[in-house]
């Protein structure tokens, strides 16, 4: 079974990205700049935030982390981010989520202007990514495929199963899957025996939130396997929705967990705000 793993093609995509940004900074006059609101003090997202920070430093953008105590009112953090869609000088926004729980994320969701969406979540680029006519991609379901693009595995005319339907996930990589020509088979919570739809499937995408879900009952023989699942086990370290032993000697290709799909989101979003600075040019 092949491992598809993130690094080559994060390297690949990373220094095309340093290579573009110089240029873009000349003719922008400065460097794409990406803020992230951070509201509470989740550990997880800490690091996460630190992350996408260094990640964008490390292209050549300018970011910074706007931080606010769990308990603030929404209002002022949805004033202060109708500021930044404002400004002439911030390209991509993103709030970190999970939000605390007076913020309604389906509200939160349309707050970031459209044009500087970077995680694409408002209803308008989503709706624009249905249509076939993306603004920005998003950036989980876009970075699983880079990685099968990377390893040449091929989309269109495949049978896709993607298990889990959730708006940062499951639904857009079914838009995605569908804008490369591939037949998309959905499966979730409510899907009667998921495992025999599965198991018609060249191409599965594990993004069920339940570890080690996918077996070999899912799985059918020369299948690529993508794990989108982040789960940590007791002893700390970190393992996915598929089970990688069972499906050994099915699967012809897996992501592995860790080092597949996570690492590739943070590489998608800054993707998305070099494309959001370059927009700002016409
Ligand atoms: P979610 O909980 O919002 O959605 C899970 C979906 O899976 C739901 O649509 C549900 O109907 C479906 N589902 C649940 N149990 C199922 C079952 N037994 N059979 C079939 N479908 C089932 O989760 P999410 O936000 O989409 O995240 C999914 C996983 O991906 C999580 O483990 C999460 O940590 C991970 N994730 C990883 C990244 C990354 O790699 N960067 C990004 C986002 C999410």
């Amino acid at each position: 079974m092949e491992k598809l793993i993130a690094k080559p093609v994060i390297e690949k995509l990373s220094q095309s990205l340093v290579e573009r940004t110089i240029t873009l900074k000349s003719r922008l006059g400065r460097a794409p700049h990406l803020t992230v609101v951070l509201i509470g003090e989740d550990p997880a997202s800490q690091v996460y935030v630190r992350n996408k920070g260094l990640a964008a430093e490390k292209v050549g953008f300018t970011h910074e982390t706007l931080l606010f105590p769990a308990t603030i009112d929404p209002g002022v953090v949805k004033k202060k981010v109708q500021e930044l869609s404002a400004s002439k000088e911030v390209d991509g926004i993103l709030i970190q989520r999970p939000v605390p729980k007076q913020f309604k994320e389906s509200e939160v969701v349309s707050w970031v202007a459209p044009e500087k969406d970077v995680d694409c979540l408002h209803p308008e680029n989503i709706g624009l990514l249905v249509n076939g006519t993306p603004r920005f991609l998003p950036c989980t379901p876009a970075g699983v495929i880079e990685i099968l693009d990377f390893y040449k595995i091929p989309i269109e005319g495949k049978i896709a199963c993607v298990i889990g339907r959730s708006s940062i996930v499951g639904k857009p990589l079914a838009a995605l899957l569908l804008a490369r020509n591939a037949t998309v088979i959905q499966v979730h919570r409510s899907t009667l025996n998921p495992e025999a739809l599965c198991k018609q499937a060249d191409l599965v995408f594990a993004a069920a939130g339940v570890k080690h879900l996918v077996n070999k009952n899912w799985i059918k023989d020369g299948a690529v396997v993508v794990d989108v699942g982040i789960h940590r086990n007791a002893d700390g370290k970190l393992t996915g929705d598929v089970d990688p032993d069972s499906i050994q000697s099915l699967a012809s290709a897996m992501t592995p967990v860790p080092g597949g799909v996570g690492p590739m989101t943070i590489q998608l979003l800054l993707e998305n705000t070099y494309r959001s600075a370059e927009m700002r040019l016409v």
